[in-house]
């Protein structure tokens, strides 16, 4: 059993970017970086924008180039798949059988698509878009294909159907909501964006879980739980992930919506850690325990955790955002943006500009939703890290 000081299982941007903390920290220790893909690690935001939009190409997506890998001294494993961790005797066995010794492990899997539970939801050729695989996929139907039918009008979907429709093809979104983003942004935003999209084409059937598909003449047929049929000349669905938390089944790793860390992203187990959208962890800032799905997050985490299993021993106290564009509205948001809270927008040009802030019923700000406003996540930072009581009137201009 060959042995490494530190093993990274999944090489996606947490993967990747506690290489980098890792040699902050200690230049000589032995790394692996064991992952299951066939691509060294990529950026997965432009799978849904730029690259489906033509402003990017694939080459453009990779965190580092090849000679990455060599320069920090890391040893690759691609295309592997790690089935087994046994912390008592420190080892990871993959699907190979082969074994290999840790002195520390990180724990960077991400998640794995949610599928549609219904009859033909596991039909050959539906997308369940998350890598680069699935855009290559999807990139070769556009090509072919005149109409889509997009499952899911979360993010993904939404900038998918953005993308397709962009891209000249008939698009129809179903998903179970009232509204686009209607969990995440103010109700009267939803309802525009929503607007929006319809104005540009996309046909938008909401409110209606999808029942089963069916598959014939090169098509496909979505049939809605009140009878509604749509054709497509393809389905793809973004519905959420589930947080890849399979290797943590031997050992004492607590598992609760992702896998347990403390503020060091250190896990119930000694030496193993947790880092992305695996990660279920103490979100300082909103003194709650979270698991988030954002790039930002990844990254920071990933390296992060690379420092600490060096030795660092720092508390993970950042906030991190995250960001989409959906055609020409582009935002970000921190914090807590969760549409149940109470909101207020301060438009700073009607249904174009703005910054919603999501509140706490004694009005503390728990999130903040930078709408079109460029700059100033320092300051949506500050106004959260502050724990202070607002009135709606004090927030006018506040960022
Ligand atoms: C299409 C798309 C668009 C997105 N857009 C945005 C955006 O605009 N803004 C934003 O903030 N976030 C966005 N995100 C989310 C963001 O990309 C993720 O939060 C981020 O990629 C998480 O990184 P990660 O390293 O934690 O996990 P992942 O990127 O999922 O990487 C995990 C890696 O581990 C590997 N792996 C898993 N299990 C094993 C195993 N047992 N053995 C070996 N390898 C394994 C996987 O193959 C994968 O390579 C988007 C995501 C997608 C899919």
């Amino acid at each position: 059993m060959k042995y490494f000081d530190y093993v990274i299982v999944g090489g996606g941007l947490a993967g990747v970017s506690a290489i980098k903390g890792i040699r902050e920290r200690d230049g000589e220790g032995s790394i692996l970086l064991v992952t299951k893909e066939v691509n060294l690690p990529y950026n997965r935001p432009p799978l849904s924008k730029e690259l489906l939009l033509g402003k990017e190409d694939v080459a453009d997506i990779f965190v580092e180039d090849d000679n990455f890998y060599d320069q920090k001294e890391v040893a690759v494993e691609m295309e592997t798949l790690i089935t087994e961790v046994n912390p008592d005797e420190k080892s990871i066995v993959g699907e190979d059988g082969k074994s290999y010794g840790y002195g520390k492990l990180l724990l960077a899997t991400g998640g794995y698509p949610r599928k549609l539970d219904i009859p033909g939801g596991d039909l050959e050729g539906i997308i369940y878009y998350r890598d680069l695989e699935d855009y290559k996929r999807l990139h070769n139907l556009i090509e072919t294909s005149k109409s889509a039918i997009v499952v899911g009008g979360g993010f993904i979907g939404s900038e998918i159907a953005a993308a397709l429709n962009l891209n000249d093809l008939n698009v129809k979104m179903v998903f179970p909501e009232s509204y686009l983003l209607e969990k995440i942004f103010p109700k009267e935003l939803a309802r525009s964006v929503q607007r929006d999209y319809e104005d540009r084409g996309v046909k938008i059937l909401s409110g209606k879980l999808p029942e089963e598909i069916t598959k014939s003449d090169g098509g496909y047929t979505l049939r809605t739980e009140d009878g509604v049929t749509s054709r497509g000349d393809m389905v793809i669905a973004g519905i959420g992930i589930n947080p890849a938390v399979d290797l943590c089944k031997e050992g004492d790793f607590d598992v609760f919506e992702g896998i347990e860390v403390d503020e060091h992203l250190q896990t119930s187990c000694p030496d193993v850690f947790a880092a992305g959208d695996n990660a279920y962890f103490p979100y300082a800032a909103l003194e709650d325990c979270v698991r988030v799905e954002h790039w930002d997050n990844a990254l920071n985490q990933g390296k992060l955790a690379g420092r600490n299993m060096a030795g660092a021993d720092e508390p993970y106290d950042y906030i991190p955002y995250f960001y989409s564009d959906l055609y020409d509205f582009g935002f970000e948001a921190l914090g807590d943006v969760q549409a149940h809270l109470d909101t207020f927008i301060d438009w700073k040009e009607e249904g174009k500009k703005g910054v919603a802030y999501y509140l706490s019923d004694d009005g503390k700000v728990r999130g903040v939703l930078l709408l079109g406003v460029w700059g100033k996540k320092g300051h949506a930072r500050k106004l959260i890290e502050r724990k202070e009581c607002f009135r709606e009137e004090d927030l006018v201009d506040a960022i």
